[in-house]
C-alpha cells in the first residue's frame, strides 16, 4: 500500500505548570496557558495520535494520519498528573509518558532535577559556575583550566556557564563528587525536606496507573536517570532492568514498549540492550522529524517544545511544511 504520509512529528514535553504562580517561577518549565496555546495549534496543524497508533502502525504496518503528531512527556512529574492529563483528556487526546524508577517508586529525587532547582534557587545562576570551580579547586584533583576548555560552551537551551555547571554535575565529576556538590548546593539554595519536595515533584504509581485506565502511556526512562551511553555496564544495566521493574509496577508493558533515552544519550550498544530487554521504540532528542518507514524506531527523533509555535497561527512551522513537501 502506498503510504502518503512518511514522515512523523513527536513533541518533547518537561515541566507543564502555571509557571508564574509557582514556588519556583525561574524553573525552565512551560507554562500552562503556553501548553493549552500549543495544542490548540497542534489540534489545528497536526493529527494527534496515540502511542497505540504509533506502535500498531511499526508493528503492523498499519498507515498512520496525514501530519501525524505524538506528544511525550518526560522524567514523571506531578505536573503531568495535575495539569497536562486532565487538559489531554478534555481535549479527548492521550500522550506517552515517561517516569525513572528511582523517582516514581523509590521516592528518591534524581539528580538531575536537584540541579535544575538549584539552578531555579539560586540568585545568580551565572555564578554556580564559579562557585563549582572554586570548590573542584579546594577538593583538588582537578583540571580546571582543562574542564573550562572541553566544557564551558553554550548548548540548544543553555548558555556556556550554565551548560558548563549541567554538564559538570550530570556526567563529568566522579559519581561522590558529583553527589556531594549536589546535596551541599540543594540543601543551602533549595531544601532540606527532601521528602517534601519528592512527593511535591514526582506523580505516584497510582496516579499513573489512573492516567494509563485514560488511555495515557507509560514508557521506560531509566532508573536513575543516567547518560547512558557514557554509563558503565553495571550502571546501564541496573538502568534497563530498573525501566522494566518500574514498569511492572503500573502495569505497563515492557515487552513491544516504548524508551526514552535519558538526556537523549545513547549508542549502538544501548539500543540493543534496551531492545533486548523487550522494548520495541526508541526516543532520542535529535530535534528532527521521524521518517516511518524507513527510519530506525529504537531511535524516533523528537522536537522540544520550544520548536514549535504556541499559538494558531502566529508563526511559521517549518517543521510542518517539512511534512508537506512530501505528500503527494
Ligand atoms: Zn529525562
Amino acid at each position: 500500500m502506498r503510504q502518503a504520509n512518511t514522515k512523523l512529528t513527536t513533541v518533547m514535553y518537561h515541566y507543564v505548570r502555571p509557571l508564574a504562580v509557582s514556588s519556583y517561577p525561574r524553573l525552565k518549565a512551560l507554562e500552562l496557558a503556553n501548553f493549552e496555546a500549543q495544542l490548540d495549534y497542534l489540534q489545528s496543524a497536526y493529527n494527534i495520535i496515540s502511542p497505540f497508533e504509533l506502535s500498531a502502525s511499526l508493528m503492523a504496518g498499519t498507515p498512520l494520519p496525514e501530519k501525524s503528531c505524538l506528544l511525550t512527556f518526560d522524567d514523571g512529574y506531578t505536573d503531568h498528573y495535575q495539569h497536562v492529563y486532565p487538559v489531554l483528556a478534555a481535549r479527548s487526546v492521550t500522550g506517552l509518558f515517561f517516569a525513572p524508577k528511582c523517582s516514581l517508586i523509590e521516592r528518591k529525587p534524581l539528580e538531575v532535577n536537584k540541579v535544575q532547582f538549584i539552578l531555579a534557587s539560586c540568585e545568580n545562576p551565572y555564578s554556580l559556575a564559579a562557585e563549582l570551580d572554586k570548590y573542584l579547586l579546594e577538593l583538588g584533583g582537578h583540571d580546571i583550566k582543562l574542564l573550562r576548555e572541553n566544557y564551558f560552551a553554550p548548548n540548544r537551551f543553555d548558555g556556556p556557564e550554565v551548560a558548563y555547571f549541567k554538564r559538570l554535575l550530570q556526567h563529568v565529576l566522579q559519581p561522590n563528587i558529583r553527589r556531594s556538590v549536589i546535596d551541599n548546593l540543594f540543601n543551602s539554595y533549595v531544601t532540606s525536606d527532601i521528602s517534601e519536595f519528592t512527593e511535591d515533584l514526582y506523580l505516584t504509581v497510582e496516579q499513573a496507573k489512573e492516567m494509563r485506565e485514560a488511555g495515557n502511556e507509560f514508557g521506560g526512562h531509566g532508573s536513575e536517570h543516567l547518560w547512558h551511553a557514557m554509563a558503565s555496564e553495571g550502571e546501564l544495566n541496573r538502568e534497563i532492568t530498573g525501566s522494566v521493574d518500574a514498569l511492572t509496577e503500573i502495569g505497563a508493558p515492557v515487552s513491544g514498549g516504548f524508551y526514552s533515552y535519558p538526556f537523549g544519550s545513547y549508542d549502538d550498544n544501548v539500543c540493543k540492550l534496551v531492545s533486548d530487554a523487550g522494548f520495541q521504540i526508541g526516543f532520542t532528542v535529535e530535534p528532527t522529524l521521524f521518517s516511518l518507514f524507513s527510519g530506525d524506531r529504537m531511535r524516533i527523533s523528537r522536537l522540544d517544545t520550544n520548536d514549535l509555535p504556541i499559538k494558531s497561527g502566529s508563526q511559521t512551522d517549518h517543521w510542518l511544511s517539512a511534512t508537506k513537501l512530501l505528500e503527494g
